[in-house]
């Protein structure tokens, strides 16, 4: 049958892909859809044709799947931030765990996989500590703040995110009022005018410290006492700043820090470590399950006492840190300077003096001092980002020989892809376990444990 755009189908949801869209055939030709969720039956319109597969937009649920729930939020088909709110949060779980082991059967050719439950939320929603709001003016010049749609910049207006913490909503209030109050402009990004470009929020869940940041376009913020007066009634309070970018970038953070009140940084706290946090900083937006991901990561490590640790993509050294408890000494690489500063003064901070960390990049630093010094560990630790290891980086831990190593993940692809390279030389895999760090989207983040068959 040939298939055309705009063209009506009834689909069986059968599957799942990897951002969580759903997945159907009809006479044989594969449809994408988002928004259904495996085993509901859906009317869906045709968008994009290709030869043997195609995109198509949910219309109408014919027989919703058993699965299938009430969204909480209302705009959450229009928004980019959630892909399955309306998947039940077990079955949510149920497909990440399938993802983790059909990525690795496929691209890493791994069978018997030694899978442990994927780790799950209490509660998965309001889990995000961070929170980038775009500030833009709607078609009646009203001041708006929310979300981007799915792959534009178009900005919906929302200041009520599941995701987010409910003071948030306080928050954007007061921001908007205030500029609307005193006429500060939006800044708009086809003209690059206009000031107010994001509001950045963090909270520090352990600690209740709150920090705003709000990113211009411009260097002052007229009549900022009156916002500081208005924010600094919400408790927990500790951080207003503004942060200059005058550039016409997708990027949101410029780099220039101006203090309004309070401190330029806020503190958390991950289990006993504290970590110092600047609007800039890298930090992990779901606590509550990093604290799970790194417990498992040190868990895997299994340290004693006398172990040397290389913990690579270290980034502010969050994981480093957590390790440095429990081994005689840490090394930490990372290739933002800025955040290899912040590593620095957080291991000041918790007095900890047996982690050391270097500016570079994994694939550079580990083979140099390598060759030059020799360098030993009895484990590695890895959290690469989305595109994985480096083969040279890959190829140095082989040459290293840790006793371990453990394989933090935001991408189950590149990591099976790294896993088949590193057991095609020494190593098998002895533990799996995925870890839900986003609850409502797609992505999984996964720990793996490896040893070396000799040792
Ligand atoms: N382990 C940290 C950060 C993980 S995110 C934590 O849990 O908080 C991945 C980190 O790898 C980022 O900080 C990124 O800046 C860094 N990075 C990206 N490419 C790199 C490379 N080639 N070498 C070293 N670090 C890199």
């Amino acid at each position: 049958m040939d298939f055309k755009k705009n063209d009506m189908v009834t689909v069986t949801i059968e599957d799942m892909g990897q951002d969580g869209e759903g997945i159907g055939k009809v006479d044989g030709f594969t449809l994408f859809i988002k928004d259904a969720v495996i085993g509901d039956v859906v009317e869906a319109k045709l968008m994009k044709v290709k030869k043997n597969y195609g995109y198509a937009r949910l219309m109408k649920i014919i027989t919703p799947s058993a699965d299938r729930v009430e969204p909480k939020c209302s705009v959450y088909r229009q928004c980019g931030g959630c892909q399955i709110q309306a998947l039940d949060y077990q079955a949510q779980l149920k497909f990440k765990e399938r993802k983790v082991r059909g990525n690795l059967e496929r691209i890493g050719g791994f069978t018997d996989i030694p899978l442990e439950p994927i780790m799950g939320m209490e509660e998965p929603y309001h889990y995000r500590n961070k929170a980038q709001f775009p500030v833009g003016t709607d078609k009646n010049g009203e001041i708006v703040t929310g979300f981007y749609a799915g792959r534009t910049h178009d900005i919906i207006p929302n200041t009520k995110c599941y995701l987010g913490t409910t003071v948030n909503e306080e928050i954007l209030q007061v921001v908007l009022e205030y500029m609307k109050k005193y006429n500060i402009s939006a800044y708009d990004e086809a003209k690059g005018k206009g000031l107010v470009r994001h509001i950045l929020i963090r909270t520090g869940f352990a600690s209740g410290e709150i920090m705003v940041c709000l990113v211009i376009n411009g260097k002052k913020l007229p009549k900022s006492e009156k916002l500081v007066e208005s924010l600094t009634k919400i408790q927990g309070m500790t951080s207003i700043t503004i942060n200059t970018n005058e550039k016409r970038t997708n990027v949101i953070l410029g780099e220039e820090i101006h203090l309004l009140w309070g401190r330029t940084y806020i503190q958390d706290n991950i289990g006993d470590i504290t970590y110092r946090i600047s609007p800039l900083s890298f930090y992990q937006v779901n606590p509550v399950q990093t604290k799970k991901l790194y417990e498992t990561a040190l868990e895997y490590a299994d340290l004693k006492g006398e172990e040397t640790v290389w913990d690579l993509y270290c980034g502010i050294g969050t994981i480093s840190l957590f390790l440095a408890q429990k081994a005689k000494q840490v090394y930490g690489v990372e290739i933002v300077p800025q955040a290899i500063e912040d590593a620095r003064e957080n291991a000041r901070l918790n007095g900890m003096k047996n982690a050391e960390f270097f500016v570079g990049k994994a694939e550079e630093v580990l083979p140099k001092l390598y060759d030059q010094e020799g360098i030993y560990a009895d484990v590695i630790v890895v959290d690469p980002p989305r595109k994985g290891c480096d083969e040279k980086c890959l190829e140095t831990i082989v040459k290293m020989q840790p006793k371990r190593v453990v394989y933090v993940s935001c991408d189950s692809a590149t990591l099976a892809r790294d896993l088949r390279y590193l057991c095609d030389r020494g190593y098998e895999v002895k533990r799996v376990r995925g870890c839900d760090m986003f609850p409502m989207t797609g992505h999984v983040e996964t720990v793996i444990l490896m040893s070396r068959k000799d040792k």
